[in-house]
């Protein structure tokens, strides 16, 4: 039996504006007390939203996160926003190194990692996304590139309090395509592994979340695997019923 509090964290991305802070009202509706005992409820809108939707969550039963963050607390970086920024708008977590930011913006594994140290710097939760190409699996590289992401993107010291993992194959982010059960069962195994050799107990009671076209359809098949302990939720948190479909695994 799992004994780690799963979470489900929808990412808008580029989507939304302020006429969409009814969906997040109907997701926090959806959410009954007793449900949300049982998985921890987030949403990621795109940085214009994050106040608002900050304010607009007080009394849901959701905690309000953000896409990405720069590394540096403040100063000359036109266009950039800081992780302190971000916490002071009312976000509890950002994501960092998501596989767009990485392709869309050559982000390295080291810079993953330092985004990760500022979000720990702000006190937020850092959801560092890890995963292999569709070639890398073709080549039957997934595990070895997905440790070497962990070892080069997560920062020494981390606990489980303050970082999430999310395994997002790229190829089947937005495609409609999952791996199978027993392949995320495999990877998930080889990163919980991975983190419990580094950061030991820490390792052992971080949330490793799946994330990759997961839908209200296939849901409780993928939570269900050892080790997945939420979803990482790209086009099915834009809809509260796609959202809440997907919670209804829990
Ligand atoms: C994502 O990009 O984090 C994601 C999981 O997207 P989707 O659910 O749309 O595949």
């Amino acid at each position: 039996e799992k004994t780690i509090k799963p979470i489900v964290a929808g990412n808008w991305k580029m989507n939304g504006a302020r006429a969409s802070l009814a969906t997040l009202a109907e997701i926090g509706k959806g959410v009954s007390a007793s449900l949300a005992s049982r998985v921890d409820v987030m949403i990621c809108p795109p940085a214009t939203l994050a106040y608002t939707a900050a304010v607009a969550s007080v009394g849901m039963p959701l905690a309000i996160g953000a896409q990405d963050c720069h590394v540096a607390a403040s100063g000359a970086h036109t266009g950039d926003i800081s992780a302190e920024m971000l916490a002071d708008c009312g976000a509890r977590a950002v994501i960092v190194g998501h596989s767009e930011r990485r392709a869309d913006h050559g982000e390295s594994d080291a810079l993953v990692r330092a985004k990760a140290e500022a979000a720990h710097r702000a006190g937020l939760v850092a959801i560092v996304c890890v995963g292999e190409t569709e070639a890398q699996r073709r080549a039957g590289e997934e595990i070895g590139v997905v440790a070497d992401q962990l070892e080069g993107s997560v920062p020494d010291g981390v606990t489980a309090d303050n970082t999430i993992i999310a395994y997002e194959p790229v190829w089947a982010i937005g495609t409609g395509l999952t791996p199978t059960a027993q392949d995320v069962a495999a990877m998930h195994k080889a990163m919980r592994d991975v983190l419990v050799a580094r950061f030991g107990a820490q390792g052992a009671a971080m949330r490793l979340l799946y994330g990759g076209s997961v839908k209200p359809g296939n849901a409780a098949e993928l939570m269900a695997v050892a080790h997945v302990d939420g979803a990482l939720v790209g086009g099915a948190s834009l809809k509260a019923d796609d959202f809440l479909g997907i919670l209804a695994a829990y």
